[in-house]
C-alpha cells in the first residue's frame, strides 16, 4: 500500500531535518500528529517507501499513468539528493529512465538508465544492476534498437545468475520478445526468420520451465506463454500456438500489456482458421482494453489491422474504411504526441533543477543558521564558565563555588570544608613585590588543586584565601585534608620563586552534612581559621 502522501512527505521532511540535526523536526512531527517516539524509524521507512512506491508507479505507467510515476520519481530524486541517500538515488534514476522510455522520450530515458547502471556497478548492487539493464533493454526495444536491446537483456541474464529467479525469467522473456520483434522486421529470408523464432521459443520455454517452481508467478508465466505462442505461430505450428495463447489468457490480466498481446495473437490465429465469431469477441475485448491502457505500438497496430480484416471478411466495408482512417490518424497522433511529451519532459526537468537549487539554498541557510547558533552557544558557554573562574589562578571564584557546590551538598551525606589563608601575605607583597605575590597565589592554587581529588571543589574566595569543599571519607579525613594542604604549602621550595621567600598557610576545618548551607559551613570554617591564626599560624584548627 502507498503511504499517505501528506504524511509520507512530512516524514521525509523529518528524516531530512533529523539528518541536519534541526531542532524543528520534533515540532513539525507534533504539528501533524505523528507518533514522535517512532518518528525516527518511521520517517526513514516512509521516505524510502516513497521511493519504493515508484516501482508500483511505473507498473501503473504501463496502464497509462506514466506522467504520475515520473512526477513522483522526480520529487524523490530531489528529496534523496538533499538527504544524501545515494543508494536509493540509483533506483530513482532507473525509474525515471524507464518512465521516460515508456512515454517515448527514449534519448532522455536511456541517459537516466545509464546513470542508474553506473551507480549500481559502483555500489556492486546486482539486483539494481539487473533491473536497470533490463529497463534499458526495454527502452531500446521501444525505440526499435533491437540488437543493443538484445545485448542489454543478455547482460541482465548474466547478472541475474544461474539460479531460477524472477529477474532471470524477466531477462529470458525480454530476450524472447526482442528476438520475436526482430523476426517481425522486414527483410529477413524465411530461414533467418525461422532461426530467430526458434531462438525465441527456446528462451520462452526455458522461462516457463524455471517458473514451474515459483509460486504466484502468473504475471511472468503469461508473458512466457505469450512469447512461446508467438514463436510457435511464426514457425507455422499454429495449433500448438493456439493452445499456448489460450493457456496464457486463462491466467488472467495480471499483466495488462501481455494480456492484450495474447488477445490479439489468439484472434489472429482464429481468424486464419475462419473462426470469425470467436475472433471478433477477442478483438472487441482487446479494443476495450487498449482504450483503457497504453498498448505497445506494434500491438495496437496489429489490433486495428485485424479489426479491418474482420470487417472486410464480414462485408462491412464502411467500418473497414473508418478503421483504416483511424489507423492513419493514429500514426500521425503518435508522432505529434511524442513531440509533446518531449517538450513536457523538458519543463519537468527544468522544474526539478529549479527546485533542487531552491532546496539546496534553503538547506544551506539552515546549516548556516545552525552553525551560527552553535558558535553563539559555544561563546555563551565560554563566557559563563569565565564568569565562574578567577582569572589569576584559574580556580573557581566565589560565584563558581556557589553554582558548583550542589553535587557535594547531598542531604545527610557528610561534607567537609577547609578555609586556607596565606600567612602574612601582606609581608610577601611588601618584601618581594606584587608580581611575586601574584605568582605565590597562582602556585598556591596549583599546589592545593593537586591535593584535591576529582569531584572536590577548590575556589579562591578573594585576596589570599582559598576554600576546599570535599567529601570526608572517614572520621579524621577532614583533619588530614587540612594537614595535607598545610604541609604541601609549607614544604614547597618557595625560594625558587624568589630568594628568601617562605610561604605558609593557616587552615580552618569544619565538617557537616549536605543539609548545612554553604554559607554556614564557611562561617564555621572561618572561626576555625581565626583560631589557627591566633594559635600562631601554619597550623590546622
Ligand atoms: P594574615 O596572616 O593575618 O592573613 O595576614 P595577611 O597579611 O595575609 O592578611 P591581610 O588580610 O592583612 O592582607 C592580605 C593582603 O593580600 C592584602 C592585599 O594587598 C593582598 N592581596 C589581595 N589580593 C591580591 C592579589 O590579587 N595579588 C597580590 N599580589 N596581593 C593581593
Ligand atoms: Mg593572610
Ligand atoms: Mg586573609
Amino acid at each position: 500500500m502507498l503511504p499517505h502522501p501528506a504524511k509520507a512527505n512530512v516524514s521525509a521532511l523529518i528524516a531530512l531535518m533529523r539528518r541536519y540535526r534541526h531542532a524543528e523536526a520534533l515540532q513539525q512531527s507534533e504539528a501533524v500528529g505523528l507518533d514522535v517516539a517512532g518518528a525516527a524509524d518511521a520517517a526513514e521507512r516512509a521516505a524510502l517507501g516513497d521511493c519504493r512506491s515508484l516501482a508500483r508507479w511505473y507498473l501503473a505507467g504501463m496502464e497509462g499513468r506514466i506522467q504520475d510515476g515520473l512526477t513522483e520519481a522526480i520529487a524523490a530524486v530531489s528529496r534523496l539528493t538533499d538527504a544524501g541517500w545515494r543508494d536509493e538515488l540509483g533506483f530513482a534514476y532507473g525509474s525515471i529512465g524507464f518512465a521516460l522510455g515508456l512515454s517515448a522520450d527514449f534519448e532522455n530515458g536511456l541517459q537516466w538508465l545509464e546513470q542508474s547502471i553506473q551507480d549500481a556497478q559502483r555500489r556492486g548492487d546486482l539486483a539494481q544492476l539487473a533491473g536497470s539493464l533490463s529497463h534499458k533493454g526495454a527502452v531500446l526495444a521501444f525505440a526499435d534498437e533491437l540488437e543493443p536491446a538484445f545485448d542489454c537483456f543478455t547482460r541482465a541474464l548474466e547478472v541475474a545468475g544461474p539460479e531460477p529467479s524472477v529477474p532471470r525469467t524477466k531477462a529470458l522473456n525480454n530476450l524472447a520478445y526482442t528476438l520475436l520483434a526482430r523476426a517481425a522486421q522486414p527483410g529477413h529470408t524465411d530461414d533467418e526468420r525461422d532461426q530467430l523464432a526458434r531462438q525465441a521459443l527456446a528462451r520462452a520455454e526455458m522461462a516457463l520451465a524455471e517458473l514451474a517452481g515459483v509460486p504466484a508467478a502468473a504475471r511472468w508465466r503469461s508473458w512466457a506463454l505469450s512469447n512461446q505462442a508467438a514463436a510457435l505461430a511464426l514457425l507455422g505450428r499454429k495449433d500448438e500456438a493456439l493452445l499456448c495463447f489460450q493457456a496464457g489468457l486463462s491466467l488472467g490480466k495480471s499483466n495488462p500489456r501481455v494480456h492484450l498481446e495474447l488477445l490479439v495473437g489468439c484472434a489472429a490465429l482464429l481468424l486464419e482458421k475462419g473462426v470469425r465469431v470467436e475472433a471478433g469477441k477477442l478483438l472487441d475485448e482487446a479494443a476495450q482494453d487498449a482504450g483503457a491502457g497504453a498498448p505497445a505500438d506494434a500491438t495496437a497496430d496489429r489490433l486495428i489491422e485485424l479489426q479491418i480484416q474482420l470487417a472486410v471478411l464480414n462485408g462491412r466495408s464502411d467500418e473497414a474504411l473508418k478503421l483504416s482512417n483511424r489507423r492513419f490518424e493514429r500514426s500521425k497522433d503518435r508522432y505529434r504526441s511524442r513531440l509533446r511529451t518531449v517538450r513536457r519532459h523538458a519543463e519537468l526537468f527544468a522544474n526539478l533543477e529549479r527546485s533542487r537549487r531552491a532546496n539546496a539554498q534553503a538547506f544551506k541557510r539552515i546549516r548556516d543558521l545552525d552553525e551560527r547558533q552553535t558558535a553563539l552557544q559555544q561563546q555563551a558557554h565560554f563566557w559563563r564558565s569565565e564568569a565562574m573562574r578567577d582569572p589569576l589562578t584559574g580556580v573557581l571564584n566565589r560565584r563558581g563555588l556557589d553554582q558548583s557546590a550542589a553535587p557535594l551538598l547531598v542531604p545527610e551525606r557528610p561534607v567537609g570544608l577547609a578555609l586556607i589563608d596565606i600567612d602574612h601575605f601582606k609581608v610577601v607583597n611588601d618584601r618581594h613585590g606584587h608580581a611575586v605575590g601574584d605568582r605565590v597565589l597562582a602556585e598556591t592554587a596549583l599546589l592545593l588543586s593537586s591535593v584535591a581529588r576529582s569531584g572536590y571543589l577548590l575556589a579562591r574566595l578573594g585576596g589570599e584565601e582559598f576554600c576546599l569543599l570535599f567529601e570526608p571519607l572517614g572520621a579524621r579525613y577532614a583533619d588530614l585534608m587540612g594537614e595535607w594542604a598545610r604541609s604541601t604549602i609549607a614544604l614547597h621550595p618557595w625560594e625558587r620563586v624568589a630568594p628568601g621567600l617562605d610561604v605558609t598557610v593557616s587552615v580552618g576545618i569544619t565538617t557537616g552534612t549536605g543539609d548545612d548551607k554553604l554559607q554556614d559551613l564557611l562561617a564555621r570554617a572561618d572561626l576555625a581559621l581565626y583560631a589557627a591564626k591566633a594559635a600562631g599560624r601554619n597550623c590546622v584548627r
